[in-house]
């Protein structure tokens, strides 16, 4: 069964050719009625009108596999949908309003095998990586059964990206699609913990546009190991140099991710090495607050606590942008997918 959503146009082309000996004309027809409309009977268009022998062939032979969205939670405009997949395993995804358009948080694997201590997807534990269908189906859950208007995407949903690599890249590929969802690579950020080896190998790419956002969340190793254990394999300095190393573009900053954690890494101490890390790489710091999570002793920090850390970061030159995250009783913020609600 050839699942459309697995592919970009050309390589839809190509198998068309090989299997059934016509190509483009009925590719680029059954492309634009699955992607742009989310049209699932794409048998009646006059393409397939026309050549019904070539319908027929097709018939059984293609489908279209999202996944069958099972729950939606709202909160406000914000949406958490959970996607059943075939083998029964469901990961979720979550439509942001923005002030324009909508993003869409895209989880890449069922659980994570990286295990952020203060993350509930870390503590679910890894099941598997999710295919380029299943990654791309929640934009086509998103816009074609929720009808959302997504025009970014953020993979910063379950499971580590750069863990997953090649699928990843072959469903940016397919979102990236001029015929299809036509997203640009400068509305897709990739949001890593400071996986070295896939950050090495996407620069090698040099993929203009995509944004790479790490999750930093400590600026000393001590610290760092302790909420992210991927710190003890590849501590700051080996992220720093593969980040020195990373082809940004012209003007093109890192986004960091900090969630603070009161007394955890929150101290003035802790701002002051945090712009040691960052000096001298271009960033733009996403400070967070942390989003409790049922069994972690973690707590959130006060709203005084997080403005004199951004004051004195600030003052120090770096762009701040301050968070409190959205959909925190939704369980749909930063850290918090997997608890299914
Ligand atoms: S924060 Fe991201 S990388 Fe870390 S355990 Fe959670 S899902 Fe995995």
């Amino acid at each position: 069964m050839i699942n459309i959503l697995e592919f970009t146009l050309e390589r839809l082309a190509r198998i068309f050719d090989q299997e059934f000996g016509k190509g483009r004309f009925h590719a680029h027809a059954l492309y634009r009625d699955i992607f742009k409309q989310g049209n699932e009977n794409f048998f009646v268009s006059p393409e397939f009108l026309d050549s019904p022998r070539f319908a027929k062939a097709l018939k059984g032979k293609v489908s279209v596999a999202p996944g069958e969205v099972v729950k939606t939670v709202d909160e406000g405009e914000l949406t958490k949908f959970i996607t059943r997949l075939h083998d029964g395993l469901e990961i979720e995804s979550v439509v942001i309003p923005m002030t324009r358009h909508n993003t869409l948080c895209i989880s890449s694997q069922v659980g994570c095998k990286m295990g952020c201590k203060f993350c509930e997807t870390g503590r679910m534990g890894f099941k598997r990586n999710l295919s380029i269908s299943e990654i791309v189906g929640q934009v086509y859950n998103a816009r074609h059964r929720l009808k959302k208007d997504v025009k970014n995407i953020v993979f910063m949903g379950m499971g580590e990206p750069l863990d997953n690599f090649d699928n990843l890249m072959g469903a940016i590929g397919v979102m990236n699609e001029q015929q299809g969802f036509d997203i640009a690579l400068r509305h897709m950020t990739l949001s890593t913990v400071g996986l070295v080896p896939g950050i090495e190998r996407l620069a090698r790419l040099a993929m203009a546009g995509l944004r790479l956002a790490v999750s930093i969340n400590a600026p000393d190793d001590a610290t760092r190991s302790l909420l992210m254990p991927i710190n003890t394999i590849f501590p700051l300095a080996h992220l720093k140099k593969s980040l020195i190393n990373f082809p940004l573009p012209r003007r093109g900053v890192f986004l960091f991710e900090y969630i603070l954690i009161r007394g955890l890494n929150d101290s003035p101490a802790h701002a002051d090495l945090l712009a040691d890390f960052i000096h001298p790489l271009p960033v733009r710091l996403n400070l967070i607050a942390y989003n409790p999570v049922k069994g972690l002793d973690h707590e959130s920090p006060s709203d005084d606590q997080m403005h004199v850390f951004a004051d004195l970061l600030s003052a120090k030159g770096i762009m701040v942008i301050k968070r409190w995250s959205r959909g925190r009783s939704v369980a749909a913020g930063c850290g918090q997918l997997g608890r299914n609600t």
